[in-house]
């Protein structure tokens, strides 16, 4: 059988989103022009839309675009062509991290993996071990900062000392690698 393409690969990727295919794109630009994280990014959304048809996976990849997405689906609900940009956006980030591929320098990757190595181990959020995966790359002041709020939450019994764990971690870990590719992740 033939390897998939990228375009493929990421139309795979979007099989649970409602919505018509990426190549029903007509590169009106609406969604970039809607877009208030756009001037953050490498390429806007209509760009990335066409790399993906563009099967440009390395330029895709590379780039800080889907990584800066704030979720806000402005873009998918005006998009003309019924196109879910913003599940575009979140497929092409499980995608980076089951790949180990993205830009260097990102809080987004390091979060999102600690995130769900944190969910996979105790079935729950956990914040201070989240907290480490961007708090290192601000400043020593807002590390104190924050440091002291955890300390204070845990004083006063609302952030545990310990991550909590799930009944059943075993059966909620298999349901979460039917829905997500974990690669490596588990
Ligand atoms: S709004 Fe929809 S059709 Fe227009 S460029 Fe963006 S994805 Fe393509
Ligand atoms: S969902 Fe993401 S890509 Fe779409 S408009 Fe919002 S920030 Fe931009």
């Amino acid at each position: 059988m033939a390897k998939p393409s990228f375009r493929e690969e990421v139309g795979n990727l979007l099989y649970a989103a409602k919505g018509s295919p990426l190549n029903a794109c007509i590169q009106c630009g609406t969604c970039s022009g809607t877009c208030p994280a756009v001037e953050y990014m490498d390429h806007t959304p209509r760009r990335m839309i066409g790399m993906i048809l563009a099967d440009m996976k390395d330029e895709v990849l590379a780039s800080n675009t889907f990584w800066f997405c704030a979720s806000c689906f402005h873009c998918t609900v005006r998009c003309p062509s019924d196109i879910d940009i913003a599940e575009t956006m979140y497929a092409l980030k499980r995608y980076s991290i089951w790949k180990h591929v993205h830009q260097k320098g990102l809080v987004g990757p390091t979060f999102s993996e600690t995130f769900v190595k944190t969910i996979l181990r105790s079935g729950r959020s956990y914040e201070p071990v989240l907290a480490t995966s961007y708090l290192f790359s601000s400043g020593v002041k807002e590390l104190i900062q924050e440091a002291s709020m955890a300390t204070g939450l845990m004083l006063k019994g609302r952030l545990p000392v310990l991550p909590p764990k799930i009944k059943r971690l075993e059966n909620f870990k298999r349901m979460v690698s039917k829905v997500i590719p974990l690669g490596g992740l588990s």
